[in-house]
Order: C-alpha cells, then structure tokens, then sequence
C-alpha cells in the first residue's frame, strides 16, 4: 500500500513546477503552461496505480483526471464524486518574492500557486492518498479532476464537463453526481458566483499631422465619450437591475486603453477592454448588448464605434441545484470545529462548466482569496491541514 502525502511537501513540490497562464499574451520562456504539473500528476496516478486520462485542449495544456474506484461501479449505479483543480497559476510579474522557491516559513508557504490552487490539489492529492487506505468497499469512486486554462476562459473544464455528457471521456463515459471544486474560499461553501464578459470596443477616425488636427479624425477622443458612457452605465444604470441574494447587482469596468502611434499624429485608432460582470441565470449576451445598445444611442455617430466579439463568457453559478451538495459539506465542517457557511463571491471560477451540463456543483478550498494572485502569495499550513481533514470526511460518507 502506499503511503499517505503530507499536504505541505506535496504543494512545495507543485509550486516549484512553474504552470504560468500567458493570459492570451504571445510569452516565450519555460514557466509558462501546465505541462510541468500535468506530467507530475501522471507520475504520481501511475504510482498509485490509479487508471486516468489526459484530455489534450491546448498543445502543451491538457487536462488530467484519474478514478479511485469505490464500492460499486459508476457504471453501475455507483455514486461518483469529482475533485476538481485548476492547473495553471497567473504570471508572476511584480512579485517581491522568489515565485517557484515554495518557501515554507512561520506555519506559510509562499509562492505562485501556493493559494491559487495548488494548495487545494495538494489537499485533494493528499485526500486521495488516505482513501486509497480504505478497503475499496469502504469508499465511493472519485474522479480527481485536473483542469488548464481556468484563469483565462475556462477551456479546460468546459471540454471536461463536455467530455462526460457527450460519454467521449474515456475514464468515465458519465457525469459525476457532484463536483467540488477547488478554490481558496477559507472553507466557507461558495454556492453561487458571478459571471463574466469581455470584449474589446474600438473607436476608429483618421489619421492627420497634429500641426493641423482638422484634417483628421481623433479616435481618442471618440473613445473619451464612449468611456464616459461606459462610467455613467456602471455608476446610474447596472444600480437599477435586481439584486440576486448572494450576490449583489451587475457589475462594468473598463479594464485597459491604448491608442495611437505618437503624439505628432492624430490618432486613428484607440480600443478599451470592458469587463462584465452579470448574475447567473441570465443571459451574458444580452447583457452584452444592452451595453452595446447604451453606448450607441448616447453617441452622435456610433459608426465610429465597433465591438469585438466576446473574449470570455462565463454565464456564472446559480445556487439552484447545490443546495443539499452544500448543506452536506457545510455539515461535515462544521463538525470539526470549522464556522463553514454557505456564501456567494464576486470572481470566476471552473464551476459553472459542470453547473451548466447540471451537475451539483460548489467551491470550496484552503486559503484566502486576498492571497490569490498577490506579489508574495501564501497559503497557511493550517488551511491545507485542516482543507484535507473535511474532504477526506465528506468523500467517506459520499453516497451513504
Ligand atoms: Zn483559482
């Protein structure tokens, strides 16, 4: 038999395996995508004798998933549980500390990943070490699923989710009956969050030498309105929708502006990025175009105006079909001391994927998202411990 991981080698171990998301951008180097880590989770199912299978998405960025199998075959009517984690991190830029050193000091371990979620694959790789203890008629099947590209459109779990309700996975020709995927929500049960859209809008005019402007047609100034309606949209319009209970109302911003090739030429061309964020249950699209519609009725010439089609679309999760998922995992925390509760967040993650081909589906995982992505991310030993103690108890009693 093997032996059981301990939690915080395993995430020292991850977090020196650099899996840097590009985030769309064209990057040379050898940190970026999920191969590395990709590769790690091969070794370690092989060793464990555990069937998996990757899912190639992207060259380089494949989706990994390996079945513990349970007292009863899914097959045949065993219940199936999913562990999901994403794979690749955000870039490492403006970070004041060694990314990829893994450096565990004072109950932290620091690094890129080490919150955002390579502690929780190390909570699930050190879960599914202990279950692999357990006489086989003592546990459920569980699928540990391992996903790429979740910080930049979700690619990974939605070919996965795909996969399983089209039956063209190979490990399992089904959809689970539940997914937990990880994220840091310091252990409290995210049952509901936003949804996303973006896209780039252009302003386009023409090019004349700046000695004499009325020649040409300034874009930039074209865009200064149309960011000015986009401000006015989010401050006096979005207010008015409905609120969803976790959630709060829509959200806009205007993330990014270039323009122009030099302060002597009037610029023809000037573009912006706009962020969305909508509840779920609507329809991102639509909501996508009221902004379109906004802008255009606010402006004496929308011809000058253009909108690329949507970047990401993520339509969000609902807390409509999690609710006993996430009353049973609230329980199993609380029972151990923890103050879980069922809560709703702002950001994106994995599980609207799974939400989507209905399967129940919450977020829950070590540390705090106020580490995500920072320029000295961390994650606290104690997180990751006590992370591994309520998974390990709820895939247990999963299916009794
Ligand atoms: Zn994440």
């Amino acid at each position: 038999m093997p032996a059981t991981l301990d939690v915080s080698t395993t995430l020292q171990q991850l977090v020196r395996l650099p899996s840097v998301n590009p985030m769309g951008k064209q990057v040379q180097g050898d940190i970026y995508y999920e191969h590395r880590v990709t590769d790690y989770l091969e070794s370690q199912f092989r060793e464990w004798d555990l069937p998996f299978e990757r899912q190639a998405v992207f060259p380089q960025r494949e989706n990994i998933i390996a079945l513990l199998p349970g007292a009863v075959d899914p097959k045949q009517g065993g219940k199936l549980l999913m562990l999901e984690v994403h794979q690749d991190t955000v870039p490492v830029e403006g970070m004041t500390i060694d990314p990829f050193a893994a450096e565990l000091k004072d109950g932290r371990i620091y690094g890129r990943g080490s919150c955002d979620i390579k502690g929780g694959m190390a909570v699930y790789l050190t879960v599914f070490s202990r279950l692999m203890q357990l006489p086989v008629n003592q546990r459920p099947s569980i699928l540990l699923a391992c996903s790429i590209n979740e910080e930049h459109g979700f690619d990974g779990a939605t070919q996965m989710a795909q996969s399983f309700s089209d039956q063209s996975s190979t490990i399992m020709p089904r959809k689970p009956d539940a997914v937990i995927v990880a994220e840091p929500t310091m252990l409290d049960v995210v049952v509901a969050h936003k949804g996303v859209i973006r896209w780039v809008c252009q302003t386009h005019g023409k090019a004349a030498h700046s000695s004499d402007p009325s020649q040409g047609c300034n874009a930039i100034y074209t865009m200064a309105e149309c960011v000015h309606h986009l401000k006015d949209y989010a401050e006096n319009v979005l207010p008015t929708h409905a609120a969803y209970p976790q959630l709060g109302k829509p959200t806009l911003s205007v993330g990014t502006i270039s323009g122009g090739i030099s302060v002597n030429t009037v610029p023809d061309q000037c573009e912006i990025e706009i962020d969305y964020r909508m509840n779920p249950g609507g329809d991102p699209l639509a909501d996508r175009k009221a902004v379109i519609d906004f802008l255009a009725s606010k402006l004496p010439d929308a011809t000058k105006v253009s909108h690329g089609p949507p970047t990401i679309i993520s339509p969000g999760l609902s807390a409509e079909k999690n609710q006993d998922l996430a009353t049973q995992l609230i329980k199993t925390a609380n029972a151990q001391g923890h103050t879980s509760k069922a809560i709703g967040v702002p950001y994106g993650t994995d599980a609207p994927a799974f939400d989507l081909v209905d399967v129940p589906t919450v977020v829950f995982g070590p540390g705090s998202i106020n580490q995500a992505h920072t320029k000295d991310e961390w994650v606290a030993v104690e997180q990751l411990e006590a992370a591994v103690e309520v998974v390990y108890e709820f895939c247990v009693g999963f299916g009794e």
